[in-house]
C-alpha cells in the first residue's frame, strides 16, 4: 500500500514516525514539543497541519496535543487550544479545510524570531546550530563530506536542495547520490518528504 494517507495514524505513533519519517522542520517542531511542553502559534499552525496532512484524525490530534501541553490542566488546554485545533481540521469557525504549508510557504512567510520555533532549519537555524542538528538527529558527521555538501546548498540558499541531500543520505537503500526523494524529485512540502520516507518503509 503506497498511500500512508490511507493508514489511519494514532497519536501514539507520532513519535517513532518522528524519529524515522520527519524532515527537519517538522522534527525540530516535534522535539521541541516534547522538551518545552509547548509550541507557540505559528510552530502548532505548521506542525498541527502537517500532522493532519500525514493521516493523524482529529481525535487523535487532541489527543497527541493534549499528551504534549503535559503542564496544563485540562480547562486551559480545552479554553486556549482545543477551539484551534479543531478550527485547524475545518470544524470551528468558517470550517475551511486548511492545507499544510509548503516548503516555499514555510521558508519565506512569518519569519521566525529567536524565541520562535517554527520555520526551516535550512535557512532559519544559524549554521553552527543546524550542523548540530543534523549530527544529532540525522547522524551526519560534522566535518564529514556530506555534511560540507548539505552546507554547501545552505550557503547557496538552496534550502529545498540541503534538505533534498540530508533525504538522500539518510536513504541510502532507496535513493542515491542526485536522486532526490526518487527520479530526481527535489524537496518542496514536509509531507512529500514524509510520504515518500514512510512509503520506503513499506
Ligand atoms: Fe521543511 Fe521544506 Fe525546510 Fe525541508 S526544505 S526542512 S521540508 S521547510
Amino acid at each position: 500500500d503506497d498511500d500512508p494517507n490511507s493508514t489511519k495514524v494514532t497519536a501514539d505513533m507520532v513519535d517513532a514516525l518522528a524519529v524515522k519519517h520527519f524532515p527537519a522542520c517538522q522534527y525540530n517542531l516535534w522535539n521541541r514539543l516534547k522538551r518545552d511542553h509547548h509550541l507557540k502559534h505559528f510552530a502548532r499552525l505548521q506542525f498541527g497541519l502537517f500532522l493532519k496532512a500525514l493521516g493523524l484524525p482529529l481525535e487523535e490530534a487532541l489527543v497527541y496535543w493534549r499528551r504534549g501541553f503535559s503542564q496544563l490542566t485540562d480547562d486551559k488546554f480545552n479554553k486556549e487550544y482545543k477551539y484551534n485545533i479543531r478550527h485547524s481540521y475545518g470544524q470551528e469557525g468558517k470550517r475551511m479545510n486548511y492545507p499544510a504549508k509548503s516548503c516555499q510557504q514555510i521558508l519565506t512567510a512569518n519569519q521566525p524570531g529567536p524565541t520562535d520555533s517554527h520555520g526551516c532549519p535550512y535557512r532559519h537555524f544559524a549554521p553552527e546550530t543546524l550542523q548540530t542538528f543534523l549530527s544529532q538527529h540525522y547522524s551526519i558527521n560534522t566535518g564529514s563530506l556530506e555534511m560540507r555538501e548539505v552546507m554547501d546548498q545552505v550557503k547557496k540558499q538552496h534550502y529545498h536542495l540541503a534538505c533534498t541531500r540530508v533525504f538522500e543520505i539518510t536513504h541510502p537503500k532507496d535513493v542515491k547520490k542526485g536522486e532526490g526523494l526518487g527520479e530526481g524529485v527535489s524537496v518542496s512540502h514536509p509531507n512529500e518528504y514524509f510520504n515518500k520516507s514512510w512509503g520506503y518503509e513499506r
